[in-house]
Formats: C-alpha cells, sequence, structure tokens
C-alpha cells in the first residue's frame, strides 16, 4: 500500500533541502547534519551516475518511534539499521538518530558512508532492477558510498585501516542466512573492494554499471553480473577482477 504523506510519530518536525527531512523532536542539529551529509551525496551522485536528482525525503527516527517508521512489511525493522523503502511517496529513507552498534567499525565516517550507501540504493532503484545476486547491488551502494567520499575530501583511512581484510570469504561467495556480525564483515570488504576500483579504474565505471543494470531485461545470474562488472570497468576489467582475492 502507497501512503501519501505518511503519518509521522507525534512532535516531528519537517526541514525544508534538496532531501527533506521529517526529524523526531529536539533533533535539529542531528537533522542539520543529515542534510548536509545528504545533499553533498545526492549531488556527487547525480554527478557520478549522471542521472537527474532523485524525489526522496529522509526521515530521522528515535528508537522509541522506531515501530512508527514506513516499511514494506508489517513486523518492525531491528532498531538502528537505516534503510531505503518505496511505501511511502516520495520514497523515503528512513534514518535512525543512533546507529546499531553492529555498525564496525565505528569512526567519523561511519555514519556518513551508512547514509551514502542507502541513498545509492535509492539512486540504483528509481528505475526497475531484475534480479541480481545481492552482491552486485550491494558493492554498487558500497563503492558509490566511497566515491562520493573521495569527491567531498572525507578521509577513510583511519575507518579502512580497521577493517578485518580476511574475513575468511569473498565477495561473491557469501550467501543464505548470515547473521549480523558476518553481514558486516561483507560489507566491509565490498567497502574495500569498491575503494581498490575506484583507485584502479576512477569513478567512470559506477555510472556505465549502473545503467547497464537498468537494461537488463532478464534475471542476472552470477556469470552474466561478473560480465556487467568487468564490461563496466573497461579494458582490462576481467583480467583484474580475476587478480582480486576479495573477488
Ligand atoms: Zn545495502
Amino acid at each position: 500500500m502507497l501512503v501519501r504523506n505518511p503519518v509521522t510519530p507525534p512532535g516531528y518536525e519537517r526541514l525544508a533541502g534538496v532531501v527533506p527531512i521529517v526529524h523526531a523532536p529536539r533533533m535539529e542539529r542531528s537533522a542539520a547534519n543529515v542534510r548536509s551529509i545528504l545533499e553533498t551525496g545526492a549531488g556527487a551522485l547525480s554527478e557520478v551516475l549522471v542521472v537527474e536528482p532523485l524525489e526522496l525525503e529522509a526521515m530521522l527516527i528515535s528508537d522509541e518511534d522506531w515501530e512508527q517508521a514506513p516499511r514494506e512489511t508489517t513486523y518492525t525493522y531491528p532498531p538502528g539499521l537505516p534503510y531505503f523503502t518505496r511505501s511511502v511517496h516520495p520514497p523515503a529513507l528512513v534514518l535512525p538518530t543512533t546507529l546499531s552498534p553492529t555498525f564496525q567499525p565505528q569512526t567519523k565516517a561511519t555514519y556518513p558512508l551508512v547514509v551514502w550507501h542507502e541513498l545509492a540504493h535509492a539512486f540504483l532503484l528509481q528505475k526497475e532492477v531484475v534480479r541480481t545476486p545481492a552482491w552486485l547491488r550491494e558493492f554498487v551502494s558500497q563503492a558509490s558510498a566511497a566515491a562520493i567520499a573521495r569527491r567531498a575530501g572525507l578521509p577513510l583511512a583511519e575507518h579502512l585501516n580497521q577493517i578485518d581484510r580476511g574475513p575468511g570469504f569473498t565477495i561473491r561467495a557469501l550467501r543464505g542466512h548470515v547473521d549480523a556480525e558476518e553481514q558486516m564483515a561483507f560489507q566491509n570488504l565490498l567497502l574495500l573492494f569498491g575503494v581498490a576500483v575506484l583507485e584502479e579504474f576512477g569513478e567512470g565505471f559506477l555510472e556505465r554499471l549502473v545503467h547497464a543494470m537498468w537494461e537488463e531485461t532478464n534475471t542476472v545470474d552470477e556469470e552474466r553480473a561478473e560480465e556487467l562488472l568487468a564490461n563496466a570497468l573497461g579494458s582490462g576489467g576481467r583480467t583484474w577482477l580475476r587478480s582480486r582475492p576479495e573477488f
């Protein structure tokens, strides 16, 4: 069910902006911070992906109101985990005022990276996308977040240095149900991989990859996913991918 003008919890306020923000009471400073993170991200993503700005809202929700946030299902999502939902119009990024401690490492870069990750999902899903392996969609989000950080001059070294570079699986091998810790290790491996791709090929591959994903009409299997990524990287892409232990 699509809800227009969703009912927000009592006392919530609205902050205008490129991405308007509905926020919990007494959260003006956090909302202003989120607005700045979103403006940086939306501007950079429009340029990197070569797309029009997106019609989108953000909701900054406190833990005690979390179950009132819009979502696709009837059961409440775990608190502290941001998500993107098309259950309302315009679609919304639902952001917690406090990030779940499962997000690791916790550095100055954590919150912006998490917000930009969800923002990239919103950009990808502005057009229909066929089924793909999860790693491909999550890679788009993590590489986009890293690309925005590069453009915004947000230093990532301290953050990246705290990531375990050998979690015992590759980005394509994590399947099925995984616990929160494995999910975090998977996302961190994708972030490291995204940074490596950006260093090797620059950010242009993101536009080619996202537009290629929009043009796909059949379910993308593992083989096709690798092909899409290799083609987006361009000359030498496939050889480089095969040389990467995390891939
Ligand atoms: Zn994601």
